[in-house]
């Protein structure tokens, strides 16, 4: 059982911001800043590693990529915003399916930790 498998699935419930056939973007559901997207492949990978060593990986990673500009471009993010991917158990990764975090809509402080 994955929790973000089935929100790709719809069988958890999401608010979705954003979806095209490879990735689906949703609102965290304890947002860490005024826009807190979570950009997440429709495949499941563990986590970076994973994906970056997979044989469509690549094509999966440019779909974050785009997924990351629309969502800066409709959240009215211009001036800025933060990606982060929390990997492995050291890194603070709670849900073991690679996942990228989009964090803006305020100034946020140049220091990451
Ligand atoms: P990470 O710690 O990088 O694995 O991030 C997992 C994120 O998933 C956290 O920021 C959680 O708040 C978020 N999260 C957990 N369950 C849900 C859910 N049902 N809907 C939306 N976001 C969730
Ligand atoms: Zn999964």
């Amino acid at each position: 059982m994955c929790l973000f498998c089935d929100i790709i699935e719809g069988k958890i419930p999401s608010t979705k911001v954003y979806e095209d056939d490879k990735v689906f973007c949703f609102n965290d559901i304890n947002p860490a800043a005024p826009v807190h997207v979570l950009v997440v492949p429709k495949k499941h990978f563990d986590d970076i590693r994973d994906i970056a060593t997979a044989d469509d990986g690549q094509e999966y990673l440019g779909a974050v990529a785009k997924a990351i500009d629309v969502i800066a471009e409709d959240k009215g993010l211009g001036s800025g915003f933060r990606v982060i991917n929390n990997c492995g158990e050291d890194g603070g990764q709670t849900v073991m399916h690679v996942h990228f975090h989009v964090l803006g809509g305020v100034k946020l402080n140049e220091k990451i930790l």
